[in-house]
């Protein structure tokens, strides 16, 4: 295991802890309820760093705030399209898709991210 900076085991044992695919805001506002004094830069250098570092997952999004994820390995997700909100899919990730490509046009390859677009059941329940 690696050793951390306090700020650092603080945010990641948050993200590990909150297991929602939390952004940056929601994991420091997790965090400052019990330590009033950590700023928001702190939290967000440190989830950067962790992110580097592989350990956490950082999720981009277009038009979204990106988010954190305690699990590292390949795995698919499912953003609902009324609240931002990210969810793990349960299924085999699809792996070896840059085989198919016909013609790499000079890229190297370095993977990909399967996101679903959907609608979460709390929000099913709203407008049922
Ligand atoms: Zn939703
Ligand atoms: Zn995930």
């Amino acid at each position: 295991m690696k050793r951390h900076t306090i700020q650092a085991a603080l945010v990641l044992e948050t993200v590990n802890k909150l297991q929602s695919h939390a952004t940056a805001d929601e994991v420091y506002q997790e965090i400052v309820r019990e330590h009033p004094h950590i700023s928001r830069g702190t939290v967000y250098r440190n989830l950067n760093r962790l992110a580097q570092a592989g350990e956490i997952r950082k999720i981009e999004l277009a038009g979204g705030a990106d988010r954190f994820d305690h699990l590292c390995q390949d795995h698919c997700h499912v953003r609902c399209e009324k609240c931002g909100r990210v969810f793990d899919v349960d299924m085999d990730f699809v792996s070896g898709l840059e085989q198919n490509i016909r013609d790499p046009r000079g890229f190297r390859f370095n993977g990909y991210d399967i996101i679903f677009r959907g609608i979460c059941p709390e929000y099913r329940k709203l407008t049922r």
